[in-house]
């Protein structure tokens, strides 16, 4: 805008002194007039070129080229003022009232004609970058009229020199007051058109989202430069070809719409991807899809996580008492409702642990318990559940496994406990767990809940008998 108010001014200046030119009555008063004319007529050239490149979004970045294009502009305009102390841009002004109206008769100085040519240069150079801008981008269409500006005011200038029209008549002004006032219409009509299909172009071009436009037979008809970091095939996909023989694009998210979840690898990296389609309609019938693929990839690794902390405990990496007594009643629930034989629970507690952190310090305790953990895991069956019941207590449950087949697993977890060699800085220790057994035949009402209260209170007899040992909830105390 700032180049085209000047370049409104610039012809503002022409057609004023123009005005006063053709009403003057002798040749001072033309003199001055033409003075005035030339404040703005140089300036039109590089004013028109600067609001191309400005149009067509590429302003001149160096300033000293800026300068140098507006110069010859200054020293026209100057060369005029200084008439007749010099006589470089007319060599002579004489006052003519002969013809239409009076004017000046103009015997044409050494920068008269150059003063044209560069003129012309500069409008022809600014045309020629609106065309590149127009051929480089065809959605803004509305060139036509600023190449129009260009060649009307050119027109009128090179009638002037053929002089075919009456009494030297300057058709000049008129044509610039005429071509800016286009302009002016033009702007204050189409610009903010234009800014807003620009301004969506800049978003769908720079958003961080994935972006692909396709039509009704999943053809595809527009990406953006993410979707083609996602899709390097894009980049070389013509108008019209299948969005499914584009490698990496899941094919399951073509097969309905909505929201799909998939994992790409960009770059050696494995995103979790979103994918969310939008019909496109007209007229009640669909004609496309707009697909945004955005990177869920933070979000997809903070939920793992915390899924992973819901369900296991940190530190033994068994399951949490919530997790243990959900999955475990389930298997419980399942094996009643089929009639088989249910299974039975494990309570397990190492033996005098208090001890062992207050010898051996926390860390060495946490360390006893993660070896302990670990150890009960590779032991059981995949089948079976392990849990940490709460600080040094761990429980597990056997499905369809009866009183013979878990005693049997109890003790030779306790007898695996009781050989593990650990060690610290004072020294290195053994432990002892302690281990109840019950069992939950199918023949009684028992809840899950029951079962575990009763290994339990075994447990508690293992301890009460001294500990290092198995006993079953019926009363039975195993060495
Ligand atoms: P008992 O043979 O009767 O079971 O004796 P105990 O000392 O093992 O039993 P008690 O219940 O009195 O003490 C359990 C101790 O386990 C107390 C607590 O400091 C410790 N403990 C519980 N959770 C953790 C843990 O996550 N890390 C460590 N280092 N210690 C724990
Ligand atoms: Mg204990
Ligand atoms: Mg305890």
């Amino acid at each position: 805008m700032i180049y085209f108010t000047f370049l409104t001014l610039a012809g503002a200046m022409n057609a004023i002194g123009y005005m006063y030119e053709v009403s003057s009555t002798n040749l001072d008063a033309a003199i001055i007039a033409c003075k005035v004319m030339y404040l703005g007529s140089p300036f039109i050239g590089p004013l028109y070129l600067m609001f191309a490149l400005d149009y067509i979004n590429k302003p001149l970045k160096k300033r000293w080229l800026t300068a140098l294009i507006f110069i010859p502009a200054a020293v026209f305009s100057i060369a005029v003022f200084a008439y007749p102390g010099a006589r470089v841009y007319y060599s002579e002004l004489g006052y003519s009232t002969a013809g239409w109206q009076p004017h000046l008769a103009v015997t044409p100085g050494p920068l008269y004609y150059p003063c044209f040519i560069y003129e012309f240069a500069l409008v022809i150079a600014g045309a020629a970058i609106l065309i590149y801008g127009f051929m480089r981008d065809k959605t803004r269409n509305h060139t036509l009229i600023f190449l129009v500006s260009a060649v009307l005011p050119m027109s009128a200038q090179i009638i002037n020199f053929t002089g075919v029209l009456p009494g030297q008549m300057n058709t000049v002004p008129a044509a610039l007051t005429a071509t800016i006032a286009m302009l002016s219409w033009y702007l204050a009509r189409y610009r903010r058109l234009e800014w807003q299909s620009l301004g969506r172009e800049l978003v769908v071009q720079n958003m961080n989202d994935a972006f692909i436009l396709i039509d009704a037979n999943r053809q595809i008809l527009d990406s953006n430069d993410m979707a083609r970091r996602y899709f390097p095939e894009l980049t070389n996909a013509r108008p019209g070809t299948q969005l499914s023989a584009i490698p990496g694009f899941p094919a399951g998210a073509l097969a309905e719409s909505g929201d799909f979840d998939f994992d790409l690898r960009v770059d050696g990296v494995d995103l979790f991807l979103h994918l969310s389609s939008t019909a496109l309609k007209h007229s009640g019938a669909s004609i496309g899809a707009c697909l945004l693929i955005y990177n869920n990839t933070v979000n997809h690794l903070m939920m793992a996580e915390l899924s992973r902390l819901a369900h296991f405990d940190d530190l033994t990496g068994l399951n949490n008492r919530t997790a243990f007594f959900r999955d475990a009643k389930r298997m419980y629930e399942l094996c009643r409702r089929q009639r088989g034989y249910p299974g039975s629970a494990l309570m397990m507690d190492i033996d005098y642990f208090k001890k062992v952190n207050d010898t051996y310090g926390h860390a060495v305790g946490d360390d006893v318990l993660r070896r302990v953990g670990a150890l009960l895991n590779r032991r059981v069956r995949r089948t079976d559940i392990c849990g940490r019941y709460g600080g040094e207590e761990l429980c597990l449950w056997l499905p369809s496994t009866n009183t013979e087949g878990s005693l049997k697993v109890a003790e030779d977890v306790r007898a695996a406990v009781e050989n593990m060699e650990f060690s610290s800085d004072k020294g290195s220790f053994k432990i002892t767990v302690s281990i109840g057994v019950a069992s939950a035949d199918g023949t009684e009402p028992l809840s899950f809940e029951d079962v575990v209260k009763r290994a339990d209170e075994a447990l508690y007899n293992s301890k009460r008998a001294g500990r290092n040992r198995v006993s079953v909830y019926d009363g039975a105390v195993l060495i």
